[in-house]
């Protein structure tokens, strides 16, 4: 599934003439998500090119190369912020504007989905949002499929594995995962900071943290980004280098899912926490975004090994990028768990408790960061 609307780039390699076809629209309707979401749902016939326009009490998302079709009426279910739909004709453009009981904020990249025809639908603009809070607020900004326009700060949660009675994995010389990782993730968020963005730890010191308190935090924090920042451990202490995992079922291979084990062990310390909380993150999230979060994690992930690459460190032998069941990474938030070395092979925990070699983490992530997409 695409969640961007390919229209506007396609546009510039085609000739014109491709697009002499309108767009049509076929509905409008809205409904309530779990969580209390107001879902806004406009169905057209071929792949909408969209812009949404954050008004006082508005939302009003622009179709291009689209009609007004009088004919369509808005199916508003009860219980949402969307008062009521007009349609208004702006040059070749259909303005939808959605009068609001409450102003909304800048509806996050993975609350927008564009969903393929399938059964007796065509193509659709799926928008889910809830009402700004007094910080949040987006009044008269503008955000497009086409173009980078906002100067919002992008919310980063870090997430430094492990800690208290939890030391995660222990390398030979008896450096400490938890320590390791809390001193990448300090300079980390300084990093980030200077760069830009709004960053919040899940821990700022050695203490215990089960593991969907962790990803609590990332979705409290309304976070655009969840990095888990661990080192790794093998029982063969030849294998060294980073690897970079995101969310999945199933995992990508033998180890992946030894990995998964490994690191979701830390909740087993406590007794509860795992079943329930995966429950609880089934119900909140709806397979769409659960889809749209993997793409983005993804995206993230595969931007982020190039960085590490092209900083010269290390990858542990196979794909940079892997996929196991790991709780941590289990939220509506995109993220991915960074695995920086190997504390069991022993240049690699020497070169893990320097400075230097932090500070080259660091860099990296920086990088992949700034070149991450996080607009539509
Ligand atoms: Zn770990």
């Amino acid at each position: 599934m695409q969640i961007t609307g390919v229209g506007v780039v396609i546009a510039g390699m085609l000739p014109r003439v491709a697009f002499a076809a309108r767009n049509a629209l076929r509905s409008i309707r809205t409904g309530v998500q779990p969580g209390g979401k107001t879902r806004i749902v406009i169905e057209t016939s071929s792949r909408p090119s969209y812009t949404l326009v954050y008004g006082e009490n508005t939302l009003t998302i622009k179709l291009s190369n689209t009609p007004a079709d009088n004919s369509i009426t808005a199916k508003l279910a009860s219980g949402t912020l969307v008062k009521s739909v007009s349609q208004a004709q702006v040059g070749d453009a259909l303005n939808i504007i959605a009068e609001l009981r409450k102003p909304v904020a800048e509806i996050p990249k993975n609350q927008i989905m564009i969903l393929e025809p399938n059964g007796d639908n065509d193509y659709r603009l799926v928008l889910d949002f809830t009402a700004a809070s007094a910080t949040t607020k987006a009044a008269a900004t503008t955000t497009n499929n086409s173009s980078e326009s906002t100067a919002k700060k992008h919310i980063i949660v870090l997430d430094a594995g492990h800690g208290g009675k939890d030391p995660g994995c222990i390398g030979k010389g008896g450096t400490k995962e938890k320590t390791v990782v809390l001193s990448v993730a300090k300079k980390l968020r300084t990093a980030l900071r200077d760069a830009g963005f709004t960053v919040y730890m899940t821990r700022g010191d050695d203490t215990y943290l089960k593991l969907a308190d962790r990803a609590a935090i990332a979705e409290k924090k309304k976070a655009d980004l969840f990095l888990s920042i661990h080192a790794n451990a093998n029982p063969s202490r030849s294998v060294k280098g980073f690897s970079i995992y995101t969310l999945s079922e199933k995992a990508s291979d033998e180890e992946a899912q030894k990995l998964a084990d490994a690191e979701n062990a830390a909740d087993k310390i406590d007794v509860d926490g795992f079943e329930s909380f995966s429950k609880d993150i089934r119900v909140a999230l709806s397979a769409l975004q659960q889809h749209a979060v993997a793409e983005m994690s993804e995206e993230y992930a595969n931007g982020c090994a190039r960085a590490f690459n092209r900083a010269g460190i290390e990858q542990q032998a196979g794909p940079a990028v892997r996929h196991a069941p790991l709780a941590v990474l289990r939220s509506t938030v995109p993220g991915a768990l960074i695995e920086c070395g190997h504390l069991s092979n022993a240049a690699e925990e020497k070169l893990l408790k320097t400075s230097s070699h932090q500070d080259k983490l660091v860099a990296a992530i920086v990088k992949s960061v700034k070149n991450y997409d996080f607009e539509v």
